[in-house]
């Protein structure tokens, strides 16, 4: 990859950035005019909660519709229920969320959305950033300017859209509590978790950019009062989003935060055992290998990418494409990607299959939590701009052993592995070590950063 192939704007979610530094109406509004020059057409417009929000969405429809798109307004929503709009409706040409994800309140973003409901691709984002920084636009007439409207019921055809996959009254006799954080899923989950017939308690969930509750990302500590109401109703479990609810995170009914990988290995085997043959499931090379313990045992593969959510689920329709039976996808973050229902992160959904898993595995969470197989991640960050050659030296350091580098570089070992992955937009290489034995993890760690800590 050149330099001119490179995003600059655009990360693997979209541009990020602080409200009044990057993030402005004038640098959104030119996202508009860049994304509606290069898609003319429809295109559905929504946002998170963020104080922001109002401002921004104005500021990238007002570029789209000054280049002839026409807009429709879809309100406060979860990004998949945007995406899931796009995918479904033939009359949409792209979608735009104005959204930040789970980064703090200060932040906002703007995510762009193809016509299968997946994140533009690369090739894309870098056509929307060439025409921002040349500031060329197809500015349209006054007669071609487009026009706008409000679509307010796109929430519960969301909604709808997962409820009615699974049979009527499933979560039955289950008390779940939900703590939307004040977020993009404030009144979607409950909705769901409610349209499956569970007993539903909600934390958190009016809408406010302000955050007062908790961050946006969903974190042990944020998770405490979650926890604490779990426990104290007897919950079967609880379920808790980040600020745009394309992630989905859990707390056992002890109270106990699931670990990210170990939620996906959760749902991976539910899934797994629901579609009954065999298949490949897509993540990239960051996560646990636990979920390769699952997949064999319905005699089903891993196959790894990069490091992003859009790399997972573009792989996905790839080998669908090819021919090959995918099962399940997703990031070992809460970002599942259920390939029946949609190609993109669908927190919503990934709350509806837990309430299937509890119904099809017939125990309680905690007990399917410690069923499975031991695992330790250990995570180091460094900050450096030496990457090139810290790569250069594991490489040679240890030429002998299993390496993969389609992101950074896996090392992988009969007992552990290790990866070392430069990041896409800072000066920072991180490195992830597990093994199913904390002595292995920190051993090999150890023998992993000897190779390049001088280096740094
Ligand atoms: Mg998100």
């Amino acid at each position: 990859m050149t330099d001119t192939d490179k995003k600059q704007l655009f990360g693997t979610n979209g541009v990020r950035g602080i409200v009044g530094e990057l993030m402005t109406p004038e640098f959104v509004m030119k996202v508009g005019l860049a994304l509606g020059s290069i898609r003319p057409g429809t295109i559905a417009v929504g946002r998170d909660t963020r104080t922001s929000g109002p401002a921004f969405v104005s500021a990238v429809k007002a570029g789209l519709m000054a280049v002839g798109c026409d807009v429709v307004d879809c309100g406060v929503l979860p990004t998949p229920a945007l995406q899931y709009l796009v995918k479904t409706n033939p009359s949409y040409h792209a979608g735009v969320v104005i959204t930040a994800s789970h980064n703090p309140r200060e932040y906002n973003g703007v995510k762009a959305i193809d016509t299968d409901g997946t994140e533009m691709a690369d090739a894309e984002s870098i056509l929307i950033e060439q025409r921002i920084f040349t500031d060329t636009y197809h500015t349209a007439t006054w007669e071609n300017i487009g026009t706008e409207r409000f679509d307010p019921n796109v929430v519960f055809t969301y909604v709808d859209s997962i409820v009615s996959q699974f049979p009527k009254d499933l979560g039955k006799g289950m008390t779940v509590v939900i703590d939307a954080g004040c977020g993009a899923a404030h009144a979607t989950t409950a909705a769901i978790l409610g349209g499956l017939g569970c007993r539903v308690i909600t934390l958190n969930a009016h809408p406010d950019g302000y955050f007062p509750a908790r961050a946006p990302e969903p974190s042990t500590e944020g998770l405490k009062p979650l926890s604490d109401l779990v426990l104290e109703v007897k919950a079967d479990f609880g379920v808790a989003h980040d600020g745009d609810a394309d992630r989905c995170v859990f707390v056992d009914d002890k109270g106990r935060f699931i670990e990210e990988n170990r939620e996906f290995a959760l749902i991976e085997d539910a899934v797994c055992q629901r579609d009954g043959k065999s298949g490949v499931i897509v993540t990239p090379v960051s996560s646990s290998r636990i979920f390769e313990t699952i997949a064999e045992k319905y005699s089903s593969t891993v196959e790894y990418t990069m490091v992003g959510s859009i790399y997972v689920a573009r792989r996905m329709l790839e080998l669908i494409e090819s021919g090959t039976h995918v099962i399940f996808g997703g990031e070992g973050n809460g970002g599942l990607i259920y390939p029946w229902h949609q190609f993109c992160r669908d927190g919503g959904m990934t709350a509806a299959m837990m309430v299937s898993l509890l119904a099809q595995k017939k125990q309680p969470l905690f007990t399917l939590v410690d069923s499975l197989p031991p695992s330790y991640m250990l995570t180091y960050k460094y900050k450096t701009d030496k990457a090139p050659e810290i790569l250069a030296a594991l490489r040679a350091a240890f030429a002998n052993e299993l390496l993969n580098d389609i992101d950074g570089l896996r090392i992988d070992r009969d007992d552990c592995w290790a990866l070392v992955r430069p990041s896409g937009t800072e000066p920072i290489v991180r490195l992830y070590v597990e093994s199913p034995s904390l002595e292995i993890a920190e051993q090999f760690s150890a023998e992993v950063k000897a190779v390049f800590e001088s280096l740094i």
